[in-house]
């Protein structure tokens, strides 16, 4: 049912059209409403009922809530949107089964009530995605009580609101497993479960978020423009802030209302109201592998145990590739940073290799991530633990003193719960509390009339592997599976110039003219913000983005009004930037790719390691 068929890419790819003049800017006969400099001027001019500090999925969510309530509302983010943890999770749009294991049972509920609220308000960009969770023992022969600790947990997430996405979970047979992951240890392999959750591409979930609020609701955002401090009036109320834009200078913006959004980073924004950083957040930092989907088959999402850390880690099929993840550590580090290391890199890879007849290895690396958590420090919870996988996901609202509103904690699935509570908080601090919350039926921008659209071969960002009479369907599919009702805009963006609709990356689900829509309506502006972003190239196989840099600079350089000299350095800076990462956590940066062998690195954690303890997966 997942299978997406297979002939690959045609072997030509018309590259030479990139060195033909593309479709001229946009001519503004109606001006573009998601724009930085339209947003960045009418910042600087008009006051606000609300300013976010923040533009991950959390400030995302709170603008639109804001927004759709009526509230005059203006955001800003110091890099890109979703550049901080919302482009780096495990883009699972999920109740969190592990929750249940700590007794978390409303926060199940919240997050599985969330999640349908997701798959209906944006089935473009949302879509239900099955788990196996394998299990070992003697071959035929079920493990009773390991096998009613999973009945009993997932009869629990079913009823706590798993069931409403359909589907109940059931019992698989070893082969029934085998087939979705056919290099599972067979000779371990009792049985399975297979249970039901979401997926979602988190940066695009993000970035649609945020445009819902602009284009439908009338927020203005501006990514690239930095809060470096906050402004108070006579009685020492927060009203404001200043905000450094990229190339620009800096201004103050006027806000009844200030609302730190920003993440693992909140802390800073809060020491600009309090004076002191308040240590409220415990970084938790999270990495991912992606390999080449011949190298760990998985057609389907697949829930592995790691025994010895008591936990377990995601397999997730996403096209012809699969990515592996996640790690749960404390980072101290700089929050600008979280490299992944070669450790983090062995741990997956052991976690992977423990339960599978075919051993991966660092060359079979295609691409990775790694994201810092904004989990609220024990004390502030009043729990103990010092690991971080045991502390809790709920997020908090806090007023401060000055009225400085922080919203912290929570996950990418509960951003519109998230959202509601801290605009709660806004209309009561504005006496506008007749405003009521909006989002729980509001549809997402693209969001196509009617129910939910049908998943792809492969989800969210299957590849377009099809025969060539086909391509043209695969591809309004792919797009639609981003874009929504604007995928034909996408397209009509090529203007008839077939180079524009060749992949922009070798080997990657992603067209040309996305990289032109991505700076002409999505305000990406760098290398980055389309490659690791706009599409997650880099996140999938880092080196061909790498080598599709100087194209991608030299296509979105004459929007952005770069000289050739700009077009280079932009494309050299992405690219060592990539490279680093990748020798950091201990990879070869010039590998093109390990699918057909273990290469140069002997596999870690050894076959036949892991048993049947029912743990944590954690995102
Ligand atoms: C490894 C990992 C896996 C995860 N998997 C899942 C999952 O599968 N499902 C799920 O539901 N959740 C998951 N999560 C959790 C989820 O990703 C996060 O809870 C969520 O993305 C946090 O969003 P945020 O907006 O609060 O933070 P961020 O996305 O970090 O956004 C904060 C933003 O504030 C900006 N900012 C900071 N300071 C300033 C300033 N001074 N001026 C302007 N802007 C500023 C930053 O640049 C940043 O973009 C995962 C997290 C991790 C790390």
């Amino acid at each position: 049912m997942f299978d997406g068929g297979s002939p690959k890419w045609p072997d030509v790819y018309l590259w030479q059209a990139f060195a033909m003049p593309v479709p001229a800017p946009l001519e503004s006969a109606i001006p573009e409403p998601f724009s930085r400099d339209r947003a960045l001027a009418r910042m600087a001019t008009e006051s606000f009922d609300v300013l976010v500090i923040g533009g991950g999925i959390t400030g995302a969510g709170v603008a639109l809530d804001a927004a759709s309530r009526g509230l005059k509302t203006a955001l800003v983010e110091q890099d890109d949107f979703a550049s901080g943890t919302s482009s780096k999770s495990s883009k699972l749009i999920h109740g969190g089964l592990r929750y249940l294991q700590q007794h978390e049972y409303r926060l199940v509920y919240e997050n599985l009530a969330e999640r349908q609220r997701l798959l209906d308000n944006a089935p473009h960009l949302v879509s239900p995605l099955p788990f196996l969770i394998p299990i070992f023992g003697k071959p035929g022969v079920v493990n009773k009580s390991v096998a009613r600790v999973y009945r009993t947990a997932l009869w629990l997430y079913d009823l706590t609101g798993g069931m409403r996405i359909g589907r109940r979970h059931e019992k698989v047979t070893r082969e029934q497993a085998l087939e979705h992951m056919p290099t599972l240890q067979a000779d371990r392999l009792a049985a399975g479960f297979l249970y039901w959750d979401a997926r979602s591409d988190d940066a695009r979930l993000t970035l649609t978020v945020l445009r819902t609020a602009v284009l439908d609701h009338g927020a203005v955002a501006a990514n690239h423009a930095r809060v470096t401090g906050l402004s108070t009036d006579a009685s020492g109320q927060v009203s404001g802030a200043t905000v450094t834009p990229d190339g620009g200078v800096p201004f103050a913006i006027r806000a009844s209302v200030v609302v730190n959004a920003a993440g693992v980073w909140s802390d800073e924004v809060r020491a600009f109201d309090e004076g002191i950083d308040p240590h409220s957040i415990r970084p938790a930092k999270g990495i991912h592998i992606t390999v080449p989907e011949a190298a760990f088959p998985c057609d389907i999402a697949a829930v592995i145990p790691v025994r010895e850390d008591k936990r377990s880690i995601f397999v997730v099929s996403w096209g012809d590739q699969v990515y592996l993840g996640t790690t749960d550590t404390a980072w101290d580090g700089p929050l600008d940073d979280p490299s992944c290391t070669p450790e983090d890199v062995d741990y997956i890879l052991g976690a992977a290799n423990a339960v599978s007849t075919r051993q991966l290895t660092r060359s079979d690396i295609t691409g990775i991530w790694s994201g810092l958590r904004p989990l609220l420090a024990p004390e502030q919870e009043g729990g103990t633990s010092e690991r971080t996988a045991d502390l809790s996901r709920r997020h908090t609202v806090r007023t401060s003193d000055g009225g400085l509103v922080t919203i912290t904690g929570g996950k990418l699935t509960t951003y519109r719960k998230m959202a509601e509570d801290t605009v709660d908080v806004v209309v009561g601090a504005l006496g506008r509390k007749g405003l009521r919350c909006r989002t729980k039926s509001l549809r997402l921008h693209g969001a196509p009339p009617g129910g939910r659209a049908e998943p792809i071969a492969g989800g969210v960002g299957a590849n377009l592997r099809t025969d060539p009479d086909h391509l043209e369907t695969a591809r309004a599919a792919v797009l639609a599976s981003r874009y929504g009702t604007e995928a034909p805009a996408v397209m009509a963006l090529a203007n008839g110039r077939t180079g524009l609709l060749e992949p922009l990356v070798v080997g990657l689900p992603y067209l040309a003219v996305e990289a032109l829509w991505a700076v002409r309506r999505e305000m990406a502006g760098s290398v980055s913000d389309v490659l690791d972003r706009r599409t997650q190239s880099s996140y999938r196989d880092a080196r061909a983005a790498v080598d599709a840099a100087p194209t991608v600079a030299a296509l979105i350089g004459p929007e952005l009004g770069w000289d050739d000299a700009r077009v280079r350095s932009e494309a050299d800076a992405y690219a060592a930037r990539i490279r680093s990462e990748l020798v950091r956590a201990g990879l070869d940066p010039d590998r093109s790719t390990g699918s057909e062998g273990s290469g140069g690195t002997p596999p870690v954690g050894a076959a036949g390691g892991t048993g049947d303890s029912a743990g944590q997966a954690g995102s």
